[in-house]
């Protein structure tokens, strides 16, 4: 075996003791007030598909960031497909994004562009052959319900219709996992239930997928792994979860 094959292997091996995403007592103080995380432990498995809920300022959105690497912990151990973040160096913070697909409340699109420009553009970032952009677009387009849309500018979609573009663009570099923060959250009922079915699917074709939300109803008619958070901490992890009402 080679060095490189040796690595591989060790890697593969971590992440199925350890799963895609776990971490270890893992803690995040931002430079004012009281800790954002306060020792954190969690495990998240190939194909899971895992709700985080909590109340607002409970710490949510400081973990997805975690992952990103777009923070880095005070304390303890973040890992993402087997690769000790803490220890990435800056040079391959890209091939840990190419492996995460990401999408945001607020869609975050280029609003000047047109539905295949804003999807094509993750891919020409990873230098994709424009023969194979020409051939991805339309099939992930498809996927998420809009074929046809291509020529419309964003800005012109519905929320619904701009989330969809955004998990396009998440899920074009075909990534191991997919982080959604508060997804729904700008959404109506009726296309906040065709966004998460939209994540269901996409679990079912093998991606592994973490869901930041607040839809209580959602949470508690789809039945997954519900994780829940209260003041930095965990404070219950559930498979076939419900949300927790809170009592104070
Ligand atoms: P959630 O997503 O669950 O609403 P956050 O992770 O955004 O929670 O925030 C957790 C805590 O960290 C909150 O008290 C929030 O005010 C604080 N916080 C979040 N981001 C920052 C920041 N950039 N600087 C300082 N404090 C922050
Ligand atoms: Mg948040």
């Amino acid at each position: 075996m080679t060095r490189k094959e040796e690595l591989r292997k060790r890697q593969e091996q971590f992440i199925e003791e350890r799963g895609v995403i776990c971490l270890d007592n893992v803690s995040k103080s931002y430079s004012t007030g009281s800790p954002a995380l306060n020792g954190i432990s969690l495990n998240i498995h190939r194909g899971e598909f895992v709700f985080i809920v909590g109340d607002s300022g409970s710490g949510k959105s400081t973990l997805i960031r975690l992952l990103l690497r777009e923070l880095t912990a005070t304390s303890g151990q973040v890992c993402v497909m087997g690769r000790d973040l803490a220890k990435l160096r800056r040079r391959e913070i890209p091939k840990l994004r190419r492996n995460l697909g990401v999408v945001f409340q607020d869609f975050r699109l280029l609003n000047d562009r047109n539905v295949y420009e804003n999807v094509a553009f993750a891919q020409r970032i990873v230098e994709t052959p424009s023969r194979e952009i020409r051939r991805n677009v339309p099939a992930i387009l498809a996927t998420v319900g809009l074929a046809g849309k291509y020529k419309a500018k964003t800005r012109q979609l519905s929320g619904g219709e701009q989330q969809r573009v955004a998990l396009a663009r998440a899920l074009i570099n075909n990534p191991s996992i997919l982080l959604a923060d508060e997804p729904t959250g700008n959404l109506d009922p009726k296309n906040s239930w065709e966004i998460m079915k939209l994540l269901e699917e996409i679990n079912e074709a093998g991606t592994t997928v973490v869901v930041v939300t607040h839809n209580r109803e959602i949470v508690n008619a789809m039945q997954k792994r519900v994780v829940t958070m209260k003041k930095g901490v965990i404070i219950s992890d559930e498979e076939e979860g419900a949300y927790i009402d809170d009592e104070d």
